[in-house]
């Protein structure tokens, strides 16, 4: 998708729309890309001990951040302040220190240009190196020098936890730990030129029921520090400084939009019963304990995906066993009887986990982080961290109806793996004579191509699987999730995805054991219509995506539905399926609240 200012009277951006609801605000400009070098401009010898002077002071500047970032360090990570320290050296480090002072003194060049140079000298030394390790630490010299620039040009970093004015911020990029630390009372919605519609990013943003478009590409170019602009999370669009007409018409959509919720949350809570009296599990996907309330209101009947990584995210340290269980056994006591699906942690991909308290781990900072040591893989090699984790769930196992779902399996072994340490600790917890659920079931979720191809074999090791299509999609058609060039490929109905899910839930129909989907397709009618005529079994999705699909399944008989599916397979194209589902949801689709809901929910459909 590409933003665009169109000509005229109003300047609109066109982005994707991830998180619904309009607001109108004052823009707050978040730079969080690199301090570009800008000005490069030549100076004369009077001159010369100036830029020298600027140059020392930055960087003294920055030794003293640095000297406070220390001393602030929480004590159980105070071993590896060594990283601040090398820092601290590299700033006195002659290859950095004197050549940037040397050319400024020879070339006569501002102090960013001379800064600049010295960084790309460094790092041709750097390129040459064999060893991965050592070849690595230019980017401690990077970061060193990113820095000192910022001090030369007067930027400084912001935290939006601590952001204390009504904004709406606009952003290159914010990553999940940005998300999970704004200050949600005073952040009315967020805009960024970077991201794709089943980012973490945005699926926090739908949590937290702020309005948000991504994937804008120019917004912060565009748009001026403390402006108005609306942002029009149901369409994906930003208008720029509009005039009091437009301000007019979209606080009249603003009502609109908060009518239409009020009216879909009032039929939330009865139940999703087809036609032909099949009940169907429509459940909530969650990220933290204070959601489980909002999902109980938007009439989820469990919880179908508990993204509990994001509690690592928050926070300076790494939580304990305690303050898991707490967490855990909370939201498993709200919801019980119904289930809550708790998946062990996903740190890693898009949720980026080089944060501070994680460089105790020593993760290498990854080319490709989608492919990388995410989800199972990083709690198989991080075993206390994932012992620690597993304790605290199957402690709170006792107090509800919960479920344990691993993420990212992409074949038997890591199975067998994550199964022997989940029994090590059971066996701690018998010895210790701590109570826990042992009938807990176990799944997996099926995201990695290798794991549908797998899928026979895997059935028989676990008791159920959760389809995860936002990966799924990703891997299996090669889309980075996160980037916006390519997020117009995201295509649920893409017949690969469609033929992927049917061998998943007939080879779970056929093994006995049960199959939901928890990606972002299930909050879409469309999808949600097809999934069930192939069988799935339970449908987890973001809250308020929840009243929707339960009057889609209160509309449709199951039997027919599932006639009506039979050979999707055989569909050539994504067009054919779509058109063959809006043909057989025709009713449905001109439904009032299906439409208005068009308004409000991103098309996940592509
Ligand atoms: C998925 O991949 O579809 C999924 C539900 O998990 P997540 O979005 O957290 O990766
Ligand atoms: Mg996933």
């Amino acid at each position: 998708m590409t933003a665009s200012a169109e000509k005229g009277q109003i300047r609109k951006l066109r982005g994707i729309a991830v998180s619904p609801g309009i607001i109108i605000g004052k823009a707050r400009l978040i730079d969080r890309s690199r301090v570009r070098i800008f000005y490069h401009y030549l100076i004369n010898e009077e001159q010369t001990s100036h830029e020298v002077r600027r140059f020392k002071e930055a960087t003294e500047a920055a030794k003293r951040q640095i000297v406070d970032l220390k001393a602030r360090m929480p004590d159980h990570i105070k071993d590896h302040s060594f990283i601040l320290d090398s820092h601290l050296m590299i700033m006195d480090d002659s290859m950095l220190y004197d050549s940037t002072v040397d050319f400024i003194l020879k070339e006569k060049i501002n102090a960013e240009w001379a800064l600049k140079k010295s960084i790309q000298r460094i790092k041709q030394l750097f390129d040459e190196i064999q060893d991965e390790y050592i070849r690595d630490r230019y980017l401690d010299v990077e970061n060193v020098a990113e820095r000192i620039l910022r001090h030369l040009v007067g930027k400084e970093e912001e935290n939006l936890a601590e952001i204390t004015e009504r904004a709406i911020i606009v952003a290159h990029d914010l990553s999940p730990v940005d998300t999970g630390a704004m200050n949600v009372g005073k952040i009315k919605g967020f805009i960024t030129d970077a991201g794709g519609k089943t980012s973490h990013t945005a699926i926090i943003a739908k949590s937290l029921k702020i309005p948000a478009v991504v994937g804008l590409e120019s917004a912060t170019s565009l748009i001026q520090d403390g402006g108005i602009i609306i942002v029009d999370g149901n369409r994906g669009e930003v208008i720029l400084d509009p005039d009091d007409e437009t301000i007019i018409d979209y606080q009249e959509r603003q009502l609109q939009h908060e009518r239409f919720e009020s009216n879909i949350l009032r039929s939330s809570h009865l139940p999703a019963e087809t036609l032909d009296g099949y009940r169907v599990a429509i459940e909530a996907n969650i990220e933290f304990p204070e959601e489980v309330v909002l999902a109980r209101d938007y009439g989820a009947e469990g919880i179908g995906l508990y993204r509990t990584e994001f509690h690592y995210l928050r926070g300076q340290e790494i939580p304990g066993e305690e303050e898991l269980f707490d967490a855990y056994r909370e939201v498993a006591e709200i919801m019980a009887p119904s289930p809550v699906t708790i998946r062990t942690l996903d740190l890693g991909g898009d949720k980026f986990s080089s944060i501070s308290k994680f460089q105790d781990l020593r993760l290498k900072k990854e080319t490709n982080p989608a492919l990388g040591l995410r989800a199972i893989r990083f709690c198989l090699k991080e075993q206390e961290i994932f012992k620690t984790q597993l304790r605290a769930i199957l402690r709170a196992s006792a107090f509800g109806n919960m479920r344990l779902m691993f993420p990212m399996i992409s074949g038997l072994q890591e199975i067998r793996e994550a199964q022997a340490i989940l029994e090590e600790v059971r066996d701690g917890l018998e010895k210790d004579g701590i109570p826990y659920d042992p009938g807990m079931r176990i799944g997996i979720m099926i995201e990695v191509p290798s794991a549908v191809a797998m899928a026979d074999i895997l059935a028989k090791y676990v008791d159920f699987f959760s389809i995860g299509t936002n990966d799924l999609i990703q891997y299996a058609l090669a889309i980075d999730r996160i980037n916006e060039e390519v997020a117009y490929m995201y295509q649920p109905f893409h017949p690969a995805i469609i033929r992927m899910i049917k061998q998943v839930v007939d080879i779970a129909k056929g093994t006995g054991i049960s199959v939901a989907l928890c990606g972002e397709m299930a909050a879409d009618p469309m999808c949600a219509y097809l999934l069930l005529g192939m069988g799935v079994d339970e449908l987890s999705m973001n809250s308020r995506g929840i009243p929707l699909i339960k009057k889609l399944v209160r509309s449709i008989s199951l039997e027919e539905t599932r006639a009506d599916v039979g050979d999707v397979a055989l569909f050539e194209t994504a067009r054919e399926i779509r058109e063959f589902v809006m043909e057989r949801m025709g009713p449905f689709l001109e439904s009032p609240e299906y439409r208005n809901s068009q308004d409000l929910l991103a098309d996940a459909t592509g």
